[in-house]
C-alpha cells in the first residue's frame, strides 16, 4: 500500500507508521502557520462527516494525498476535543464510507496487505474475482452486519475456508474500519494543542449546536422521560441512529422495549428511527405496536445479562456494576438525580 492508499484509509498500520516517519511533528502541525491549510482541512473534513455522514472521495496524486494524511491526526484531535457521542460515531462512519470506495478499488495485493492489517487473511479464488477466508474470520468481522446475506448460514463453507466477493470484503472491511476509528475516540489532547486549534474546535462545535437545534428530536421530545437517565447501552444505541448507523435486530428491540416501558410515546420513538438508514416508517410503526402489546403481548427490555450475551451492553458506567437490568439503572438514577435536586433547592433555601 502507498500513501495514496494511506489518505484513503487513514486508521491503517502502514498510515499510522507513515505519520510517526514524517518529519513534521504533530505539535508543528498544531501551532506552525505553515501548516494552516492542513489544519483547515482537518476541520473541513468533520465539518464534512458532520453535515453528511460521509466524506467526498477524492482522486488524489501523491503531494495531495500526503497533505490529506496530514489533516488525519488533526481530525482525531478535535473530534476528540469535542467529545460528543453523536460526532465520534458520525465521523467514524464517514472515514469508513471514504475507505470503502477505496478498497472497492484496490488491486489484490493492496487487499491482502490491508485485510491482514485487521487480522483477516485472504486468498485470491484463481477461478473468479472473488476471495477465500477462513470462517472465523469471517464472522469475526460480520456478526455486526445485520442482513440475511451475512449469516454463516447463507454462505457455503469448505473445510473451514468461505468464498466472497471482493464487493462484500469490502463492505466487510467498511466495518473494521469504522470499529476502529471509533474505539479510538475520544483520545487525550494536551492543554496546549487545545489551545492551538481553539478556532477551529470552536467552529465544529458551533456547526453540532446548531444542528441539535434544527433536529426534529430533541429534549423535549423525551417528555416527561429524562434522557440522561438513560444507560450507556441505550443512550448509545440512539446516537448511532441519530449518527445513521444501523442497529441490530435485538439492539432495536431494546431500545424500543426500553423506551416504551419508561413512557415514551410511540411516535416518538418512529421519530428517532426516522435517522436510521433502512427507515420505513410504516415497519417502524408496526414493530412498535407489536412490541406495545398490540398482539396481546406487552414485552419488557431485556436484562444486561441478555443484552450482554447479544453484544449490545458497553458496561462501561459504574452503576452498572450494581443493577442487573437496564430499567433498574434508569429508575435509580432518575431517583438519585431527584434527591440531588432536592438537597440542592434545601440548600440554597438556607
Ligand atoms: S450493564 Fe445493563 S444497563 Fe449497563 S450498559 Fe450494560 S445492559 Fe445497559
Amino acid at each position: 500500500m502507498d500513501i495514496i492508499d494511506f489518505a484513503n484509509i487513514p486508521c491503517t498500520t502502514g498510515a499510522l507508521e507513515y505519520l510517526r516517519k514524517s518529519d513534521i511533528g504533530s505539535n508543528d502541525l498544531c501551532t506552525q502557520a505553515a501548516f494552516e491549510s492542513i489544519r483547515s482541512t482537518g476541520k473541513e473534513r468533520v465539518l464534512e462527516a458532520l453535515k453528511d455522514g460521509a466524506m467526498k472521495y477524492r482522486r488524489f496524486n501523491k503531494l495531495a494525498a500526503e497533505k490529506e494524511l496530514l489533516a488525519y491526526p488533526i481530525t482525531r484531535i478535535i473530534v476528540s476535543c469535542i467529545n460528543n457521542n453523536y460526532l465520534t460515531k458520525r465521523y467514524a462512519l464517514a472515514v469508513a464510507r471514504l475507505s470503502y470506495e477505496h478498497i472497492i478499488e484496490l488491486k489484490i495485493d493492496a487487499l491482502k496487505e490491508l485485510a491482514a492489517d485487521f487480522g483477516i487473511n485472504i486468498t485470491a479464488d484463481s477461478r473468479n474475482m472473488n476471495v477465500v477466508m477462513h470462517f472465523t474470520d469471517y464472522i469475526h468481522h460480520a456478526h455486526v452486519l445485520h442482513e440475511p446475506k451475512w449469516k454463516l448460514l447463507n454462505r457455503t463453507v469448505e473445510q473451514g475456508m468461505l468464498t466472497i466477493s471482493i464487493g462484500d470484503l469490502a463492505r466487510l472491511m467498511e466495518e473494521a474500519v469504522r470499529n476502529k476509528v471509533e474505539l479510538g475516540l475520544p483520545h487525550e489532547v494536551p492543554q496546549d494543542i487545545r489551545e492551538a486549534l481553539k478556532t477551529y474546535i470552536s467552529e465544529v462545535q458551533e456547526a453540532i449546536n446548531t444542528r441539535a437545534g434544527k433536529q426534529d428530536f430533541s429534549r423535549e421530545d423525551f417528555g416527561e422521560v429524562v434522557p440522561d437517565c438513560f444507560p450507556t447501552c441505550i443512550s448509545s444505541a440512539i446516537a448511532d441512529v441519530q449518527a445513521n448507523v444501523n442497529l441490530s435486530h435485538t439492539m432495536r428491540f431494546a431500545m424500543t422495549t426500553f423506551l416504551l416501558n419508561i413512557g415514551m410515546k410511540p411516535e416518538k420513538i418512529t421519530e428517532i428511527f426516522r435517522a436510521s438508514p433502512d427507515f420505513s416508517e410504516q415497519d417502524t410503526n408496526y414493530q412498535i405496536s407489536h412490541i406495545n402489546g398490540a398482539s396481546g403481548t406487552t414485552y419488557t427490555c431485556p436484562a444486561c445479562a441478555t443484552m450482554a450475551t447479544n453484544g449490545n451492553c458497553p458496561g462501561k458506567a459504574p452503576m452498572c456494576k450494581k443493577i442487573e437490568h437496564p430499567l433498574v439503572y434508569y429508575r435509580r438514577k432518575v431517583w438519585l438525580e431527584n434527591k440531588k435536586q432536592v438537597k440542592k433547592e434545601y440548600l440554597e433555601h438556607q
